[in-house]
Parts: C-alpha cells; structure tokens; sequence
C-alpha cells in the first residue's frame, strides 16, 4: 500500500510498504481520510523530534472504515465506519493507575510511535483495541469531519478543567481550527458571548459559524480595550489561549476576569519562558491550567456532538489531497485560505 512515512525531518517519503493484516485482537482499518495537525508540520520541520520513532507513517487524526478483523474481536463487524482515539495507554503506569490514562507514561500515539493514518490502511493492536480507542459513527458523517473527532476530543478535554457555563464570557486567543472548535463547544455548553482574537481575516469570517459573537483582529485593534468594554469592565471569565507564543501568558492572565480560568491550551516551543505579573494570579483568584491529550470517553463524546450535528466541522475542511500530493498538502497549510487539510488515501 502507498504511505506516507516520516525518516528525519528532511526525509518524509511517499512509498509502497507492507499492507497490514490483522493479528489476533487486532483490527485493520480502511483509511477514509486523515486530517493534517500542527503537530504533524512540527515533527516534519524538525521541531518535534522527542517521542517520534522513524521510520514511521505520520497522521493521528483518522477515520476509514474496518475493513479486517482479527480472531477474537466481536464488538466491530467490515464495513463499519470508526474513528480512532489516537493515544494507546499501557494500563500499567503511575499515570494509568490512576485512570488518567491520556498522561500515560509508556503511550504509544499513532503517527509518533506507531504507524498512523497516511496510508491506505491502518493497523490497530489488539490492547488498544480492547481499551475501545476505535469509536463507530454514523455512515453519513464525511470522514474528513469525523477524523476531526481527536482535535475535538482534546477540546472537550481541554474544557472540563474550565468548567463553562450560562454567562459566562469566553475569550479565545488563536482562530485556527483548535480555537473555532473551542469557541463552538463553548457556546455550546451556555457562554453567553464568545470573543475571538485572531489576526487572520478568513478566520475571523469563519467565527460566526462557531460561535463566536465578537471577532477581533488583535493587530489593528485594541483587544484589551474590546474585552473590557464587552465584559462591564469585569474581563472574560475564561480566557483559552490556543496559540504557542508565550508572550500571550501574561496577556491571557491580564484579560481575565476576577476569579476568571485560564487555559494554556497550546504547546509553546520547547525551553521558551514567559513572563508573567504573578500578582494577577493572587489578587484576581485565577486558576491558571493546562491540558494535554484525551481519554477514549472524551473521543466518544465529541464524535456524538458531530454525529449529532451540535458542532458542524465542514466549513474547517479546506483543502484535500491524495497521498501522492502530501507535499502539496504540507504547502497548502500556510495558505491564507487554510484551516485544516484532509488527505484522502483512495479518493
Ligand atoms: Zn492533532
Ligand atoms: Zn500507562
């Protein structure tokens, strides 16, 4: 089968390897689509090297169908259309022991440290598959929206910490599509305005789709002034910070409201500092947290909201590519027009 398969960041190949066959347990999955993740273009530019294993077929957001089944799997029958929660946990780590099984110690993540979903098919071990990490949905979700299920699975992750509710306003820092996702969930669980700073036009067009009632450009317009003037001069209850640049810290801390929860959703670059006026965090009571990965239930739970059409992804699918074009794809990510790009293994 044709894959994409990462060798060092110089070295990403379109190539023919071994079709996978189900082993006992196991479950081999057609491939339907494979959205393309900032994480993906960070390992591809070198800039995440730690956890990624080459030679390894990249991709962690998929959806396909199954197309073998190992002996011994009953809940799934060929033909079933699924996604995959992409982080396999070990079961037995401190981490796991304590059922926060998406910080595992040992996980294995598809497209990092098992082969993922660039490729025609996909393999899925039969640990991973007994945890239920492939999640059925309805046949007439397109599987490009369902493969978006991981970004949304780590959202609603990400928002259980934040605790969003009736009035509440969220202010969102980064409208890409982590930060539309975040902005529709949010209203979705009852805030009542949803402000989003972000420097992009076509972005910021696409807010009212997901919610946002504000959208701001933080380039030309005095965000601060704008939160204010929104909030009663109060800030925003929760402040999501969805882009890795860590000068947005102190400012995400500075426009949240007393008692407000801020949320270091993004990665930030490796050994980068940010530096923050602590006494926001003291006399303003805020919760300051992180979020990293999801658990098979939060994957449940969003791929329910898109079956359900509560969130509806397809205005984030921009562009699509076939395996062959992955290059193509990769370049077309920094185009103005881009939110999230799909490869479609067999189109
Ligand atoms: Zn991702
Ligand atoms: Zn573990």
């Amino acid at each position: 089968m044709k894959a994409v398969r990462y060798h060092s960041p110089s070295d990403v190949r379109v190539e023919d390897v071994d079709t996978p066959t189900p082993g006992p347990g196991e479950l081999v999955i057609r491939v339907g689509a494979n959205t393309i993740c900032g994480t993906d273009l960070r390992i591809v530019r070198g800039l995440k090297k730690k956890g990624v294993i080459a030679p390894r077929i990249l991709g962690h957001e998929v959806a396909g169908v199954i197309e073998a089944i190992g002996e011994g799997v009953d809940a799934y029958s060929p033909g079933d259309t699924v996604g995959i929660c992409p982080t396999y946990s070990c079961g037995g780590c401190y981490q796991c022991q304590r059922g926060r099984v998406h910080l595992c110690e040992n996980a294995l993540v598809l497209g990092h440290q098992t082969d993922g979903g660039m490729a025609e098919f996909i393999r899925i071990p039969a640990r991973a598959v007994a945890d239920g990490v492939v999640v059925s949905y309805s046949a007439d979700l397109d599987p490009a929206a369902a493969a978006l299920a991981e970004p949304l699975s780590c959202i609603i992750h990400g928002q259980r910490f934040l605790n969003v509710g009736v009035g509440d306003t969220v202010l969102v820092m980064g409208g890409g599509a982590i930060g539309l996702l975040h902005s529709a969930l949010a209203e979705l669980s009852g805030a009542h305005q949803v402000i989003l700073s972000e420097p992009m036009e076509f972005r910021r067009n696409l807010g009212s789709q997901f919610g946002v009632s504000l959208a701001v450009d933080p380039t030309q317009e005095n965000l601060e002034e704008l939160v204010l003037a929104a909030t009663n001069g109060q800030g925003a209850d929760v402040v999501i910070v969805c882009i890795g640049i860590p000068a947005l810290v102190n400012q995400a801390m500075s426009l949240a409201a007393k008692h407000g929860r801020v949320s270091l959703f993004a990665g930030f670059p490796a050994g980068e500092m940010a530096s923050v006026d602590p006494n926001l965090v003291h006399y303003r009571e805020l919760t300051v947290v992180g979020s990293s990965n999801s658990t098979v239930p939060d994957y449940q739970q969003a791929m329910a909201l898109l079956e359900t059409g509560r969130i509806v992804v397809d205005p984030l699918i921009t562009h699509r590519f076939s395996l062959e074009e992955y290059d193509q794809a990769v370049e077309t990510i920094s185009a103005p027009d881009a939110i999230k790009v799909a490869i479609i293994p067999t189109p």
